[in-house]
């Protein structure tokens, strides 16, 4: 489904002091596939997710979805969602326009289209706030219009980047099991990344642990989590003893 190969991008410095950062990705996922993404802050996950939403471009290497490279594409044509942490709403727009952008732009919807924004909000349980500002709502509610949206755009890649690590333990439990339950209903391959193993396990079938701008190891989440074979991954989890 998701093929990315030999993917490479250089962070040139910006300031004094700072050196170049290397980084190169190879990641094959299947259709309906969810796959964590872990690793140390710094480590570059949000970097491949800006590079396969097309916000960054990279050196040489392609990215493929379905057999088609999306490298030419412009980022609101590639077959793919985006959400992140915050900030994906628009605070000057009601529930319901913020998920109807997911359809069009410019807010000209038709009345199945409308219906289909109804549904949507339906899905995620927001449907009683469609008249809402995003002021009006919790973190949580939030997080739920912008999923609402993602999701109705039925496009086969949803990319997270720590969609929910604002939100209290409980709320993020409910929000992990939605995004899994959807994701599997729609035969939508998820790429999250997380900042808690915990998390990893409760929604991924795959997880890929980055380190120092490559990927260090991958597999079925339970066997790379229960037995991290590199010492990076042992460090990261916090498994390796440390002499005080
Ligand atoms: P992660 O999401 O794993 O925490 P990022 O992908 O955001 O890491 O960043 C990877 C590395 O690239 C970091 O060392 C970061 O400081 C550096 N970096 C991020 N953005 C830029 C930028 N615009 N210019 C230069 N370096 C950057
Ligand atoms: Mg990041």
């Amino acid at each position: 489904m998701l093929n990315i190969n030999q993917l490479n991008y250089t962070y040139l410095p910006q300031h004094k002091n700072e050196v170049p950062m290397a980084l190169s990705f190879d990641v094959q996922l299947e259709q309906g596939d969810i796959a964590a993404l872990i690793g140390p802050s710094g480590a570059g996950k949000s970097t491949l997710l800006a590079l396969i939403a097309g916000f960054l471009v990279p050196d040489n290497g392609d990215i493929t979805i379905n057999g088609a490279s999306i490298c030419q594409l412009e980022p609101a044509q590639r077959p793919l969602s985006m959400l992140f942490q915050e900030h994906n709403l628009f605070p000057h727009l009601s529930v319901f326009e913020n998920i109807a952008l997911g359809i069009n732009p410019k807010l000209k919807l038709t009345t199945e289209q409308k219906q289909r924004v109804i549904d949507s909000a339906k899905q995620v349980g927001i449907d009683t706030y469609l008249e809402r500002l995003p002021e009006q709502l919790s973190g949580g509610q939030r997080q739920r219009v912008a999923l609402a949206r993602c999701l109705l755009r039925d496009r086969p890649l949803l990319l997270l980047d720590e969609p929910f690590s604002a939100l209290d333990p409980a709320l993020r439990a409910e929000m992990l099991t939605l995004v899994k339950q959807l994701a599997k209903e729609k035969n939508i391959t998820v790429l999250m990344i997380t900042h808690s193993p915990d998390d990893a396990r409760k929604i991924a079938d795959k997880c890929i642990f980055i380190d120092d701008g490559k990927i260090k190891t991958a597999g079925v989440t339970q066997t790379i989590l229960d037995n991290p074979n590199i010492p990076e991954l042992k460090k990261y989890l916090g498994l390796t003893p440390t002499v005080i």
